[in-house]
């Protein structure tokens, strides 16, 4: 750090967020289930409009994303003027702890909750605060123990990446219900679409004026390189966001193809039978070689070893088979591999090498 030219406090307290592994050294191929990419890719309505929108590049995109918004709010069943678009969902989490977080003040997560908050909290000066799980699971008794009259802010990703597990809808409720008045609660459904007949919180948001809830385009659509999310809460929360965010946060290709996207839910049922498939095939798998594996609802899984030189020797294994998994010692979870569901031959692969890594340690 300079002596004299130095940042706001907190920030260097953030350790720099580390994506998953994307290139393995003298590997021109390699399989990557490190960062929870749909392995089917984007519908192709929304590569078509891709290659549509290119000539318009000189232009400034819409600054208020009207019509994205109208799409996302008939996909959904919301209202369009309380839906607001960020570059992915990051944004939105973002701009949530810059409005409402910041010097003194307590940001609430559960202890493996998406680094996003921390990191996202310290940015704007506030401290975060991590309230314990129940096994690998987010307790409401304990958010709602940790929560104070400093607690601004209170994040739940339903379900919850790394850990693939959720809470039920009564226990959101609760939540919300007991919370301290000035405290906002979060829901963040990354992964609401893959799991059947769920609204990721949104009838919630429509009884009360303290939820707010982020999605997002990168998972279930296959646009994680597009970078395109979205809020939705109260009248009063969305007109604070829009004050902080940049007129041309998104691009027009970025909103263009987004809306293509949209347009194809068939794309997104398929995705989310296809990658229910997939996990079973990959839980049974691992459980049926001893591994640890809590039953995921979103499009990975969490596998759970000895120890965390057992979960380094599987990652060896695997990267030796040009697969590439996400470590979890950055969460907590050193024992711990994140193994995105990709193809189901993808998912067979992975058992395969962890079955030959197993059988070789013992
Ligand atoms: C992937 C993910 C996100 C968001 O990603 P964007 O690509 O920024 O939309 C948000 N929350 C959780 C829990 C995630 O896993």
């Amino acid at each position: 750090m300079h002596a004299a030219i130095r940042p706001q406090p907190g920030i260097m307290e953030i350790a720099p967020y580390e994506g998953g592994k994307a290139k393995l050294a003298g590997r021109a191929e390699v399989l990557k289930l490190s960062s929870n990419e749909n392995p089917l890719g984007p519908a192709p309505a929304a590569l078509a409009a891709l290659r549509a929108a290119a000539p318009d590049l000189h232009r400034y995109p819409s600054p208020d994303h009207a019509e994205l918004r109208a799409a996302i709010a008939a996909a959904h069943g919301l209202d369009a003027e309380r839906v607001i678009c960020g570059c992915g969902s990051d944004e939105i989490i973002s701009f949530l702890c810059q409005a409402y977080a910041g010097p003194g003040d307590e940001v609430l997560y559960s202890r493996y909750g998406f680094l996003m908050y921390p990191i996202s909290a310290r940015a704007a000066g506030a401290t975060p605060v991590a309230a314990p799980e129940d096994g690998r699971r987010a307790s409401v008794d304990a958010l709602l123990a940790a929560a104070n009259a400093r607690t601004r802010l209170v994040f739940l990703a339903n379900p919850n990446n790394p850990t693939g597990t959720m809470i039920t809808s009564q226990e959101v409720e609760r939540l919300a219900a007991n919370l301290p008045e000035q405290a906002l609660l979060v829901l963040d459904g990354a992964y609401a679409e893959y799991v059947e007949d769920f609204d990721g919180g949104l009838s919630l948001i429509e009884r009360r004026e303290n939820v707010v809830m982020t999605r997002t385009l990168s998972k279930i659509h296959g646009l994680g390189g597009l970078r395109v999310g979205w809020g939705y809460g109260p009248a009063h929360v969305i007109d604070v966001l829009n004050r902080i965010r940049g007129p041309f946060n998104l691009s027009g290709l970025q909103q263009q193809i987004a809306l293509a996207a949209l347009s194809d839910w068939s794309h997104v049922e398929r995705s989310r039978e296809a990658n229910a498939a997939a996990r079973r095939l990959l839980t049974d798998g691992l459980r049926g070689l001893g591994v640890g594996v809590d039953e995921s609802h979103g499009n990975f899984v969490l596998a759970r070893f000895a120890g965390p030189k057992a979960a380094a020797a599987i990652d060896a294994a695997l990267q030796a088979d040009g697969i590439l998994v996400r470590a979890m010692g950055g969460y907590g979870l050193p024992e711990a591999l994140r193994i995105t569901v990709g193809l189901e031959g993808d998912c067979r692969r992975v058992v395969d090498t962890v079955g030959r890594a197993l059988g070789a340690a013992r």
